[in-house]
Order: structure tokens, then sequence, then C-alpha cells
């Protein structure tokens, strides 16, 4: 008999679940094409089930007709992309999450204030990405302790610590603690800049790899905080597969499953992790049990307001 031991929470997050919901409601209201830069959530079902309802994901603005409805994705865009947007008279919707908004106000604040930001970033993540195209003079993207040594700031340069928001704790921890001994008085993140969705998620999949001697992540590859879940059975040295279907599991990876890990990322459907589930079950014998470590309630409420 193969065990499964599905770890919750696992599914959308509010940030994900609202940039969703705004796209699908502004399809309803206003009817397609509606374009969308970059990838609304980094998911590859999400995008192809869009891209069916006729949305175009481009970041080419100069392509977009006049008039044209452009939704801006959950990771946020940089101001001078907005600006060109809307310069280029294109209606927009903005559906970042408000988590990442809030530390780019963070961001904004410090520097009206004299500082510099050293930010901490996942490297080439999109929410990043715009980050450093929003103020090149004063904000300092770094993601390990060569990048920090690099850096250099006047002796009296005020400076505060930021990171992406889907970096947790683990994440950060070493390299805030380095930074620190290099500027000892540089004002660190809050615990609330840390996003609870990422934290709850790696927190759950910590827990159930030392139980288990395989670990599927449902997820797209282009997606790194997939990538990062998909990651912590180094913590157990156990085989680990981040798949979008079922049928991208190996046949030499099933040979492995007696007791089986199965999460997935927040931008992930759930039906996509129950049909791995049901895949499992069609060949063996399944016991399942859910490991449960957090009950989350958020919710980001929206309106569709068009700029
Ligand atoms: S993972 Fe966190 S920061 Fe990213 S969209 Fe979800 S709630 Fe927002």
């Amino acid at each position: 008999m193969t065990k499964i031991i599905l770890a919750s929470p696992r599914w959308y997050c509010a940030g994900v679940d609202r940039a969703i919901g705004m796209l699908d409601d502004i399809l309803d209201v206003h009817g397609a094409p509606i374009y969308v830069n970059h990838e609304i959530v980094h998911n590859k079902f999400i995008v192809n089930y869009f891209e069916r309802r006729w949305v175009i994901f481009s970041d080419d603005l100069d392509s977009i007709p006049t008039w044209s409805i452009m939704v801006f994705s959950a990771h946020w865009v940089a101001p001078s992309f907005v600006k060109k947007a809307q310069a280029l008279w294109l209606r927009t919707l903005d559906a970042s999450c408000p988590l990442v908004i809030k530390v780019h106000n963070e961001a904004k604040k410090f520097i009206a204030e004299g500082y510099k930001i050293i930010y901490i970033w996942k490297k080439n993540h999109q929410e990043a990405i715009w980050v450093a195209d929003n103020d090149l003079e004063n904000i300092f993207i770094v993601w390990n302790k060569n990048e920090a040594d690099a850096l250099s700031f006047k002796p009296d340069q005020k400076l505060a610590l930021l990171n992406q928001t889907t970096l947790s704790i683990d994440d950060t921890k070493d390299l805030i603690a380095y930074v620190q001994t290099i500027y000892p008085d540089i004002k660190l993140p809050g615990f609330s800049d840390i996003c609870y969705a990422t934290t709850n998620r790696q927190e759950v999949v910590k827990e159930i790899v030392e139980e288990v001697d395989a670990l599927i992540i449902v997820g797209s590859k282009n997606s790194s905080n997939s990538t990062k879940l998909c990651l912590i059975w180094e913590r157990a040295w156990i085989p680990s597969l981040l798949i979008d279907t079922p049928d991208e599991i190996p046949e030499q990876f099933l040979d492995w499953l007696n007791f089986v890990g199965i999460s997935s990322w927040a931008s992930v459907p759930d039906n996509l992790v129950q049909e791995v589930i049901k895949y499992l079950e069609e060949r063996w014998a399944i016991f399942m049990k859910e490991v449960i470590t957090k009950e989350e309630k958020m919710i980001f409420p929206y309106k569709l307001d068009l700029a």
C-alpha cells in the first residue's frame, strides 16, 4: 500500500486568488481581449486557461492597441512601466499583491527619509526585477555575501534592509546576519514583510519530509517558489519531483513511492493536486492523511476600477 501525506496549506494564497479573480471578472465585465504583463501568476495551467479566454500576455506595450485594458500581474510593476502604459492610452487595472505593494511603499518611505535600501532578492524573480527598475540610485539588490561585500556606502549613510516578499526567514537569515555584521546600524525588515503564504507552505513541507521517502510538488518550473518547495527534500535526502501534471512522473520514480508527500505552491489550482492523487490511486491502493499546520483565512478584496 502506498501512503500519501498531503500538506496543507498548499493552494491559492490571498494574492493569487485576488489576481485571478480580478482577471476573470474584468473579462466577464469588459470582454476579451485583455492584456496582462508578464504572467498573471507563475503557473502554466492558469496562463493556458486565460489564453483560451483570449488574454494576451505581453510586456511589449508599444504593440498593444490604444484604449485596450491591461492588467498588471500579481508580482507588481515598476512605476516606469505604469507611466508608459498610461502614456500609450491603455486602461489599466493593478492586480499586484497587496503584500508586495506594502514592501515597495516601505522602500519609498525609507528613501524619502534619506535611506538607501539593501534589498534581498531571489535572482531573476519578477518582483525584484521591477524593484531594481524602480530606483537604481537608492535600491541595491543582493542575493549572496559576495554581492553584499561589493556594496559601498558613505560612513554616515542611513541604511535599511528589505526583502522580496516570497523569501522566508530561512532563505534570508544568514544573509541578513552577514549584512548586519558589515552595517550594524542597518534597519531590519519587520516580520510583517514576510509573506504568510510562503512561510506556511515551506513550514508544512519541512514537517512532512521527515516522514516520507519521496516528495511531489505540483507547480510550474518557471515558479521559483515551487522550485524552492521542491528543494526542501535536501533536508531529508529523499527524491523529489516538480510537476505540472501526473504524466510527468517518470516510471523509475514510481518505484520509490511507498510513503510520498504531496504539496503545491500558492499559484496552483488544487484540482491539479487531486489529479496527481487520482493518478496514484489508479495504480496502487492508497492510504492518505492530511497534515495541516495552519488554517489560512486571509482575503484581499478588490475593485475593478480602471485607471
Ligand atoms: S505568495 Fe505571498 S506575496 Fe506572493 S502573491 Fe501570494 S500572498 Fe502575495
